[in-house]
């Protein structure tokens, strides 16, 4: 028997503009899934017609969040190639975030395997056009019934496809931060630097209120003392002060983002001093002010490399690299997407052809 076995579906679906796709907006044909029980392990891998899914009402997730997911995209290659850009990391991570939140792991090969063959079957839903891609996103979810505060010893794993638009249909360009005082995002010894739905859910009350105000992103501080910078949205940041690139260092309430590792392995490479560290927002402010702060960028599946513009903290209002993209910013991005998308030259061994 065929390790993924595919039920088609009998009703394919209209395929969305390549230059109208926005992020997340359009689902593919299929879907693979795969089921956990306690006796079993994980079992039961398909592909089956993308739709609702039928759970009971006490299903654990629904009310103490055992959740996990992942974040990555599928690239087509000028030479045609479908290729993936470091999915180990993502399933190696997506493991980390299982044993976190008490879910048991998945075999990573196996379920490579499985998007491989599901981005296969789905291969005429790969968006043309310059910047678009298709995004994948695994996750788990807790499907046991029942009430108690315990690890479900059901689960169900599930992956979708999104064929996503460009980040930057005008250019990459620097975007407006608010350091975020009030609200936290994550506590050492909590669950930062897992990939689930409740760190997602505990920033969007921040993000809400400082969106009307005009910001694109907060700015995350750790979540004791309020002082030390951690991400910036659903990103990681990075700065560059007097020539050195410094990130804060992963401290447990930190995401480790595949981007993050692939800009400090690249900067690392070009022979451009990176430290990961802790930062305080003082020390960023103060760097400002005695011009020494020359960049500042988030990095993240979604944009690569997204420039901060301008930043506001309490009455400091500051802009970087004069409001523009800095030079090193714009150089990491388009190496970094020229990789991924085949077009240059792939020392490091990131892409993985499906
Ligand atoms: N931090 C958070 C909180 C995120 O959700 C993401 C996106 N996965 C990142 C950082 C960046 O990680 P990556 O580079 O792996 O996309």
């Amino acid at each position: 028997m065929e390790k993924w076995p595919i039920t088609l579906t009998s009703t394919k679906k209209v395929k969305p503009d390549a230059d109208r796709l926005g992020f997340g907006k359009y689902f593919t044909d299929h879907m693979l899934l795969m089921d956990y029980s306690a006796g079993q392990g994980w079992h039961d891998p398909r592909i089956v017609p993308y739709g609702p899914i039928s759970l009971d009402p006490s299903a654990m997730v629904f009310h103490y969040g055992q959740e996990v997911f992942e974040g990555m995209k599928a690239y087509r290659t000028p030479q045609g190639e479908l290729v993936l850009f470091r999915p180990d990391m993502n399933l190696r991570r997506l493991n980390q975030s299982c044993a976190r939140i008490g879910i048991p792991q998945v075999d990573p090969e196996e379920v490579l395997e499985g998007i491989s063959r599901l981005l296969l079957l789905e291969e005429e839903w790969m968006p043309e056009g310059e910047g678009n891609s298709m995004y994948i996103r695994p996750f788990i979810i807790a499907t046991e019934s029942g009430l108690g505060v315990r690890a479900a010893q059901e689960y169900r794993l599930i992956v979708i496809l999104s064929p996503v638009g460009a980040y930057y249909p005008e250019g990459i360009h620097p975007v407006r931060i608010y350091v975020e005082d009030r609200y936290v995002r994550a506590v050492r010894g909590g669950t930062g630097e897992a990939k689930t739905s409740g760190n997602y859910a505990a920033g969007i009350k921040a993000q809400e209120d400082v969106k009307s105000l005009g910001f694109s992103q907060v700015l995350w501080l750790d979540g004791i003392e309020k002082r030390y910078i951690e991400e910036v949205g659903s990103m990681n940041v990075f700065f560059k002060i007097d020539g050195e690139v410094v990130t804060p260092e992963l401290n447990g309430s930190i995401l480790a983002g595949v981007t993050r590792d692939s800009v400090i392995r690249l900067l690392r490479e070009w022979g451009v001093p990176v430290k990961e560290r802790r930062i305080s927002v003082t020390e960023l402010f103060e760097a400002h002010q005695d011009g020494r702060l020359e960049e500042a960028f988030g990095t993240g599946t979604a944009a690569v490399i997204s420039p901060i513009g301008s930043m506001k903290w309490d009455d400091h209002d500051i802009e970087i690299a004069g409001g523009e993209t800095g030079e090193l910013s714009a150089k990491l991005y388009d190496t970094l997407t020229g990789i991924q998308r085949g077009e240059r030259e792939d020392s490091f061994g990131w892409r993985y052809s499906v």
